[in-house]
């Protein structure tokens, strides 16, 4: 830490010492010296990175610690592969876990500024889609708080998660310029920049010991690292994340600047660096784009050779490369990395093939986030070929053994070799990706006990028969520190006064407050702190979309991703069917609701942006019935990302969680939710099954088909007529949304949703869940009739869910994976 021996500090001197100078004072210094601003002149954004500046040198000072205790005693590291990581804002979280939010905030006050304003200024680094890259954000924080040497690796995205507002009832996409005004939390880091190499061919040339390939004739990029601080709760440790940034090479500027042309230097340029320019928006689909091929290997390759550099300035055994690397592939994005340290292994250190390959599948393991064929990554060969000619035929050869292997272990069976290969003869010749990550990985997880099941029983039961033992499940969790205590702090500091504050780390310890559920006084607190969590998210709400909502009544929320297996379609039918209910004259019968919706659809998702725009319709016309008074109210709130998903889990009663069983990997904004005291309505699908088992049965809402019996069905002859048929109430339901009721300006407006469901088979058996989704509700309503009740089930919840933080998910990664162990400055 830099430190200051001035003879006598005057107040414009820069003592940027973090211990000796209270923070108020540093915060001055900060507004001084890298504002270059007075109280007077500082805008909102200056007030903003003054307190970022100053907060950020306790991260540092931490920081070098870590890296330096890391360097001296060599532990085994994991690296942590993913294309997103969805960070949200940083300022809040890093004084939190630091143990300084509270003088940050004091000396705020005494320069007469608001913690709560200047943590809004900041724009989130929404560096991925949804659950699967927040997740890898929570794992950070995790890794770190439990001082577990982790390092993340991934793409410092230009440009995030396109930002959401609605136009006429439409999702409009808005670039995300995160970086506009700079990014206090990335350090720039010239020195670690790496070479990455893309089409060109393969020579080979005969050796004595065989032949050598060399890829030749390739085009360059060069891959910058961006790293940014990634602060442990209640400890030292800082870990890092590498963001690695395309950068034109020198020399390939300077070939055409030699020859004058200028503007086709600058142009090729700009070319080049498009590969880290955006985030791809789609969740849980792939597009198949070269560019997005081109991402995956520029941040791999990139990342694995910082890895080999590392271990090369310490070592020079290649045995030891796994008892030193551990990686862990988030999805099949990052799976190209088999491949590529295969070749950088072989090709470039010189390794024999067999003793390389034992190294590889001691070194990786796989995650698998899906079941959806949609989701399930292949590329041509033809494109993969031009790309990474050498990466193709490396992939080629480990196919080959493999297949053997496959051959040799079950004779003759030709059918089981066309399933499991790496190559796909059937659909035109394409590279199965999820094939190469298992074949590659020691250890395959699925991340809820569901799911894993399924995955040993379908995508991966041959592979399951090839490899018994390498599937494993390690079901998912949340971050306790910024899904609790730094978006909750009313319910977090009530917690503390009861049970202590060990909670923080040890999430279990909220069993300590089951007890409490059947004591009045402490229901009272309970119950109070969610109404102001609901007075403080209605206010946002009624900023953003103008609508004002009644905080006493029910909470009813679902936000995540917009899509057809999440079903926001069947939550539409039931609100639907309310408002069908009260128009009818039954509106006593009725606990007043506020539905609300957030997320985004995938800008080329035709039918997730046509869900939002019936929601927006449904709310237009519901909100303003006269008739409905405040008995329902619909809101679909805008541009869902982590600082909103801050506001929203706080303030939600009731948590959707209802995609078609067999659907969800594992959700987990339905742990954020019960954390933070709401109840679930969802099916057995995904965490939610665990989610039952830790709360109780009575404890949720559980409704609709099973796994099982979802694909009996469907194997039965599923057929929706006979439920629209049957059904009087969703027959009606389903007549308006097609007759144009929503749509009165363009009455065949929602045709197509209609017809999804009554003559596309309905995919997601929405109609066949439908009652069974209704009378759940109908419970619901009921209980939140009986404040008391529903009171004591909510802290029951939040009591029983501390299975779910991702302290335990790193802690089964880090002992059954990883084999990596805690390491203290
Ligand atoms: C938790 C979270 C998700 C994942 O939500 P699911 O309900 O599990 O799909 C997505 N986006 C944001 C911003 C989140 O915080």
């Amino acid at each position: 830490m830099i430190s200051s021996n001035a003879s006598q500090p005057s107040e414009f001197t820069p003592t940027v010492t973090t211990e000796k100078t209270p923070i108020a004072q540093a915060l001055q210094n900060h507004l001084i010296f890298s504002a270059f601003k007075t109280s007077a002149t500082a805008t909102p954004r200056d007030w903003y990175a003054t307190t970022a500046y100053t907060v950020r040198d306790h991260v540092v000072e931490r920081w070098v610690k870590t890296s330096e205790a890391y360097q001296e005693r060599d532990p085994k590291r994991v690296y942590y592969l993913s294309l997103e990581f969805l960070i949200g804002r940083m300022l809040s979280n890093a004084a939190l876990n630091l143990g300084i939010a509270p003088e940050v905030s004091e000396g705020l006050h005494a320069l007469g500024r608001d913690m709560e304003q200047v943590v809004e200024m900041e724009t989130d680094a929404a560096l991925g889609n949804g659950g699967l890259g927040r997740l890898a954000a929570c794992f950070l924080d995790s890794m770190a708080s439990m001082d577990i040497p982790g390092t993340g690796y991934g793409i410092r995205y230009e440009y995030g998660m396109f930002r959401q507002s609605i136009s006429h009832g439409q999702q409009i996409e808005n670039p995300d310029n995160w970086l506009r005004y700079g990014n206090i939390w990335e350090f720039q880091r010239p020195e670690s920049t790496y070479i990455v190499r893309f089409f060109g061919h393969v020579v080979e040339f005969p050796t004595e010991q065989g032949i050598e390939y060399h890829w030749v004739d390739s085009e360059a990029v060069v891959a910058m690292a961006y790293d940014v601080p990634i602060p442990g709760y209640g400890t030292e440790t800082v870990n890092n994340l590498r963001l690695w940034s395309a950068k034109a090479t020198r020399e390939f500027d300077l070939m055409h600047f030699n020859d004058g042309n200028y503007e086709k230097a600058v142009e090729e340029r700009n070319a080049t660096e498009n590969i880290s320019k955006v985030l791809y928006p789609n969740d849980t689909s792939v597009s198949g784009k070269e560019l997005r091929l081109k991402q995956q290997y520029f941040f791999v390759s990139a990342s694995i050779q910082d890895i080999l550099r590392r271990f090369l300035a310490n070592h020079h055994d290649w045995n030891m490369l796994p008892e030193k690397v551990a990686i862990q592939l988030n999805d099949t994005h990052p799976a190209i990395a088999v491949a590529e340290m295969m070749y950088q292994l072989v090709d470039v250190h010189r390794l024999e093939w067999s003793h390389a390959w034992k190294l590889v599948v001691k070194i990786f393991a796989y995650t698998n986030h899906t079941l959806m064929p949609e989701a399930l990554e292949t590329w041509s060969v033809d494109l993969f070929g031009r790309l990474l000619p050498r990466h193709l035929g490396i992939i080629y050869k480990i196919n080959h053994e493999f297949l053997q292997m496959v051959n040799h272990r079950f004779p003759g069976d030709t059918d089981l070799l066309s399933r499991v290969s790496i190559i796909d003869e059937t659909h035109g010749r394409r590279v199965r990706m999820a094939h190469l990550a298992v074949v590659g990985s020691h250890t395959v997880n699925g991340v809820a006990a569901l799911h894993s099941e399924l995955l040993k029983t379908t995508l991966f039961a041959d592979f399951n028969r090839i490899y018994p033992g390498k599937f494993i499940n390690i079901t998912n969790g949340i971050t306790p520190r910024r899904w609790l205590n730094q978006c909750n702090p009313g319910l977090t500091a009530l917690l503390a006064k009861v049970i202590g504050e060990g909670f923080h780390k040890d999430l279990s310890k909220l069993q300590g407050i089951v007890p409490l559920a059947e004591d009045a006084d402490f229901r009272q607190a309970f119950r109070e702190i969610k109404l102001q969590n609901k007075i403080r998210l209605a206010a946002r709400i009624t900023k953003l979309t103008g609508i004002s909502l009644n905080p006493n009544s029910l909470f009813d929320v679902q936000i995540k991703r917009i899509h057809e297996y999440k079903r926001q379609l069947l939550n539409m039918l039931h609100v639907i069917t309310l408002y069908n209910r009260i128009r009818s004259g039954k509106a006593e019968s009725i606990t007043p609701r506020t539905v609300i919706f957030g997320g985004k659809a995938a800008p080329g998702y035709w039918m997730a942006k046509l869900i939002i725009r019936l929601i927006n319709d449904v709310a237009a016309i519901v909100n303003d019935d006269p008739a409905v008074g405040d008995k329902l109210k619909v809101v679909f709130y805008p541009n869902y990302e982590v600082s909103a998903a801050e506001l929203l889990f706080p303030g939600s009663d009731l948590s959707e969680q209802i995609s078609t069983a067999g659907t969800e990997a594992s959700g987990t904004g339905n742990m954020k939710m019960a954390l933070n005291g709401a109840l679930t309505i969802g099916t057995l699908d995904g965490a939610n099954v665990e989610i039952k088992e830790e709360v109780g049965d009575e404890n949720i809402f559980i409704f609709g088909l099973t796994t099982p019996e979802v694909a009996e069905l469907k194997a039965r002859g599923y057929n929706p007529w006979d439920y629209y048929h049957s059904n009087e109430e969703l027959r009606q339901v389903l007549d308006m949304i097609a007759g144009g009721f929503f749509s009165v300006d363009e009455p065949d407006r929602y045709q197509p949703i209609f017809d999804t469901l009554l003559h596309k088979g309905d995919n997601y058996l929405l109609l066949a869940d439908y009652q069974s989704y209704i009378d759940a509700q109908d419970a619901v309503g009921r209980l939140y009739e009986d404040q008391e009740e529903w009171t004591r089930r909510a802290i029951l919840n939040v009591a029983r869910v501390g299975k779910f933080s991702s302290d335990r998910t790193i802690g089964e990664y880090a002992n059954n994976i990883w084999k990596v162990h805690p390491i203290r400055g």
